[in-house]
């Protein structure tokens, strides 16, 4: 794991922990894990295209046509973090400003035009109802077979469906697919094939107990569900630990977060096949099995509370805007998507460096542009054009040459960013950036996440007392 030549102490960067707010591990005593997406992987194009799939039947059950059998789930169509237009039936990418970047009407990309019109001529906040964001890796599914389903009704000469209905219906069934078993007991039928098997996940747990930490876990999942994947994952691990429970203190299911975070919910005790015994709880046990409940009671059980309670979860609302919004509890999101977004940066340097000489040479063009022009209007309010001076027709003629090289360059940046951003993904760029910027997502991980990760086995890089510390944050007037 010490294997980063440039800095031995680290892992190696796609592997590290990243700092948005400074961490001590050795202040931290209690270690909460979200599972789905977090300590369980999942073969992702396999558990989309199920989810694809289920979600598709149930809506050629509701009566839609069977012509949409046809449509099949393209893993590549959308990326975390992009915004609907339910009543337009586009998806967008959002800067860190709200600035609208790329935008698909169903599957076509909207030209530059189209987009400054539809979404650059009034203030608009992208909020629900009108608006929801894809938070989660669960989402991509539905929002491939949404842009398809847009791309479907616009053409199709039967009874039309309008964009915010399609979105409620698909919304609805895949809804419907995680919570009634359709989903779920294919999952489980064929562990394999649907979860990844880290190899280093129970010694990383193992390790994170070894200096006197608790861990829980807290998860959405029921019982049954959770049993079998945590049983995939860890049973016959490492000797020292009977069964999966025993890496936990305390494990709560369906745990409905982010209401977790926010609501009252009791707290229910459940038997050793997930049955409940116990509604409301009158005591909390160590090594107990628990479903639902609420933070406050939470803390008050277990008797930790606030920044000595690290969260570790996938979800960046349910799992980590919500408890950092509702709390002081510490927050770490998993970003799986961040170890080929380091690759592809890392081997990309000198595109990045051309991209950013590039964006100095337009900064100075644009500002010595922008002097002529204000130089040549005082000429002409001064009337001394119509003398056409040899002066203000150099000056002129000056202008027009500064104002083609910064089209050339602003084109060449348009060209070298689209080269990098296809590289992560063809229609959308990189998670966290869009453009230059700071995407919302991107954002949003640095406002609420303390730590990020692209997966929970980074941790046993680190020891048990690592103080996580960020950059320093520079202001624009601070960097060089
Ligand atoms: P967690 O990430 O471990 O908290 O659990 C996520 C759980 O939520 C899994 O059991 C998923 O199947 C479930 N889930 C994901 N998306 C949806 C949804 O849209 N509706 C209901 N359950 C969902
Ligand atoms: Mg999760």
């Amino acid at each position: 794991m010490l294997a980063n030549p440039e800095s031995p102490s680290l892992p190696n960067r796609p592997n590290q922990v990243f700092v948005s707010r400074n961490l001590r591990l050795d202040q931290i005593s209690i270690i909460g894990f979200d599972m789905d997406y977090t300590l369980a992987r999942y073969h992702r194009k396999h558990l989309e295209t199920l989810a694809h799939r289920i979600t598709l039947d149930k809506l050629l059950k509701r009566g839609y046509p069977d012509a949409i059998k046809s449509i099949k789930y393209d893993p590549d169509f959308v990326i975390r973090g992009l915004t609907v237009d339910k009543q337009l039936g586009n998806i967008l990418k959002l800067d860190r400003h709200s600035h609208v970047g790329h935008v698909f009407h169903g599957r076509r990309k909207l030209t530059n035009e189209e987009r400054r019109k539809v979404y650059r001529s009034e203030k608009i906040h992208f909020e629900p109802p009108r608006f929801a964001t894809v938070d989660t890796l669960f989402s991509l599914p539905e929002m491939c077979l949404y842009a398809d389903l847009v791309d479907f009704f616009e053409q199709y000469d039967g009874p039309k469906i309008d964009n915010w209905q399609l979105f409620v219906d698909t919304r609805e069934c895949i809804d419907e697919a995680h919570k009634d078993n359709s989903l779920k007991s294919i999952v489980t039928a064929d562990l394999p094939h649907y979860v990844e098997k880290e190899p280093m996940l129970a010694k990383t747990l193992h390790k994170l107990r070894s200096s006197g930490k608790k861990l829980f876990l807290l998860t959405n999942s029921y019982y049954k569900y959770t049993d079998k994947l945590m049983s995939y994952l860890l049973n016959d691990e490492l000797s020292e630990y009977p069964a999966w429970q025993a890496y936990f203190d305390v494990v709560i299911v369906g745990a409905s977060k982010p209401g977790f975070f926010t609501k009252n919910e009791p707290f229910a005790k459940l038997d050793e096949d997930g049955t409940i015994i116990e509604r409301p709880i009158k005591k909390f046990e160590r090594s107990g099995l628990y479903q639902g409940g609420n933070r406050k009671s939470f803390e008050k059980f277990v008797r930790y509370s606030g920044e000595e309670i690290l969260y570790v979860g996938d979800h960046i609302y349910g799992d980590i805007l919500r408890s950092k919004k509702a709390s002081l509890w510490r927050t770490a999101l998993v970003v799986e998507e961040l170890e080929d977004e380091i690759t592809i940066i890392s081997e990309n340097t000198d595109l990045i460096s051309k991209i950013n000489l590039l964006e100095k040479e337009r900064r100075e063009l644009d500002a010595l542009a922008n002097l002529q022009r204000q130089e040549l209007s005082s000429m002409e309010k001064a009337e001394e054009k119509t003398q056409e001076t040899s002066v203000y027709s150099r000056l002129k003629k000056d202008r027009d040459r500064i104002k083609r090289q910064l089209r050339q360059v602003s084109k060449r940046i348009n060209t070298l960013e689209t080269q990098l951003e296809q590289q992560f993904n063809k229609n959308w760029g990189l998670v966290f950036k869009e453009g230059q910027e700071t995407s919302r997502f991107g954002k949003q991980v640095n406002d609420y996440a303390c730590l990020y990760t692209s997966r929970v086995t980074n941790f046993f890089g680190y020891s048990n007392y690592q103080y996580f510390r960020g950059a320093p944050e520079l202001l624009p007037h601070e960097q060089t």
